[in-house]
């Protein structure tokens, strides 16, 4: 199926080609003709599968079907999303095709200044991309007003609820006109996911774009047991030893984080980290010297990391397995987007074992063991280990079994008499004098 197929018009055809999009995505192709009736939808769609396009051009079209009030222009469509740096990605997305039908699009997060999102919005917008919490802020102080919102979108909900944003997103949908489409996208189902869709949703339409909790077809998953002190230096050796340009690094913890950064630093590798505790300036100039390629190795927490797009990210490595196993597919889906391949490379130690079992659950296939020569782990948990091991111990009980037949052997015949008969003694040499 075509783009022209699912009934878009020209200049949003326009912009799709001169994004370089030839064919819509499996989930642009479930979506889209959905969205265009009308329905409200819960849609299973993985991260890197194209779902951004696959509800702002429904939602542009729609919008761009019913002249913008001349007078003052109060946003119709909603859309919130887990992350700043989601927001600005799903943001310029959002502008570039408004800006090609006369719509106005903007951001609205956190961590920056208020006042300048309130000017924008004085002035007048049609969609707003936005995080909860700064969203409710401006709805709770008037600054901004719902009323006519007829499009809501909940991006990558499952992580908003494990970000902890229910309240507010419960809280947001009260200034939000009942009547309305409302469309979920979410990589996983937990509960609450469900939840939502109860609360939120209207006889919505259940789309899945890929099984849920599967990682993308293209993305090639490794593994390399190593004990936990020795990861930094793995992985200083696998950058330097397979040249990796460009490859993105998760850790559990911001301290975490930023202590890698600095020893990957002092082993020579230009690498910078994201995380919540930056600045939101700071983060938005890390992730642009890391697309352009003057930061070879971007450290990130899942929070900073979540929805991230950078194009053609040949791979990333999970230094510290995610505690919420769920993650560990929003993770290695930063690689192998939309159809191209990437390798997810993950660090895993003793410790981690549970968490890997978990996981190897989840994706319901194991993940296959690389070494490398240096680095061979003393891990129980290691297939060779667990292999070499049982050998071992095969080998051990072949020799003593070889050993009992041997002394059972070696052991005097009983004597006719049917008494045990006492080993002959063995005759000596006698000693030279
Ligand atoms: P998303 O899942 O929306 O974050 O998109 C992941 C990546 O796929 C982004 O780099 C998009 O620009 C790209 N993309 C989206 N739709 C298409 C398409 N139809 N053909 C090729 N690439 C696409």
């Amino acid at each position: 199926m075509s783009f022209k197929e699912l009934g878009l018009r020209a200049e949003l055809l326009q912009a799709v080609t001169s994004q370089g999009y030839t064919t819509p995505t499996p989930v642009q192709t479930r979506t889209i003709p959905v969205i265009l009736e009308g329905h409200d939808i819960l849609a299973g769609a993985q991260t890197g599968t194209g779902k951004t396009a696959a509800f702002a051009l429904p939602l542009v079209q729609m919008l761009s079907n019913e002249p913008a009030r001349k007078k003052k222009r109060q946003p119709r469509a909603l859309v919130l999303v887990p992350t700043r740096e989601l927001a600005a990605q799903v943001g310029s997305v959002m502008q570039d095709y408004s800006r090609r039908v006369s719509l106005r699009a903007t951001v609205i997060y956190g961590g920056i200044n208020i006042n300048a999102q309130i000017m924008r919005l004085n002035r007048g917008v049609d969609i707003v991309v936005a995080t909860p919490g700064r969203l409710l802020d401006h709805a709770s102080r008037g600054t901004l007003d719902l009323s006519r919102v007829k499009f809501l979108v909940l991006d990558e909900a499952d992580r908003m609820l494990d970000m902890g944003f229910i309240d507010d997103i419960l809280a947001v949908a009260a200034f939000l006109p009942d009547k309305r489409q409302t469309l979920l996208f979410s990589a996983t189902y937990p509960v609450g996911i469900k939840q939502l869709a109860e609360e939120l949703l209207n006889d919505p339409k259940q789309i899945e774009a890929a099984p849920p909790n599967r990682a993308a077809d293209g993305v090639n998953q490794i593994l390399y047991r190593v004990e936990r002190h020795r990861k930094r230096e793995l992985l200083s050796t696998l950058i330097k030893k397979e040249k990796w340009h460009q490859v993105m690094v998760f850790t559990r913890t911001r301290y975490g984080a930023d202590k890698l950064t600095d020893q990957l630093n002092a082993d020579g590798i230009s690498a910078a980290a994201i995380h919540s505790s930056k600045s939101q300036s700071l983060r938005t100039r890390t992730l642009a010297d890391f697309r352009h390629g003057s930061v070879q190795v971007l450290v990130a927490t899942d929070v900073a990391a979540r929805g991230l797009d950078i194009g053609g990210l040949p791979r990333v490595v999970n230094y510290d397995l995610p505690d919420i196993v769920e993650n560990y597919v929003h993770r290695i889906g930063r690689t192998g987007r939309a159809g191209e391949t990437g390798v997810a490379i993950s660090l895993v130690c003793d410790q981690e074992q549970a968490l890997l079992v978990e996981i190897e659950r989840l994706l319901n296939h194991k993940i296959p063991v690389t070494r490398l020569a240096g680095f061979l782990p003393a891990s129980d948990h290691d297939p060779d280990i667990i292999a070499a091991k049982r050998k071992l111990k095969e080998k051990a009980a072949k020799k003593q079994k070889k050993n009992i037949t041997k002394s059972t052997e070696s052991r005097p015949k009983p004597q006719k008499t049917g008494k045990p008969g006492k080993p002959k003694p063995t005759q000596k040499k006698p000693k030279k004098k």
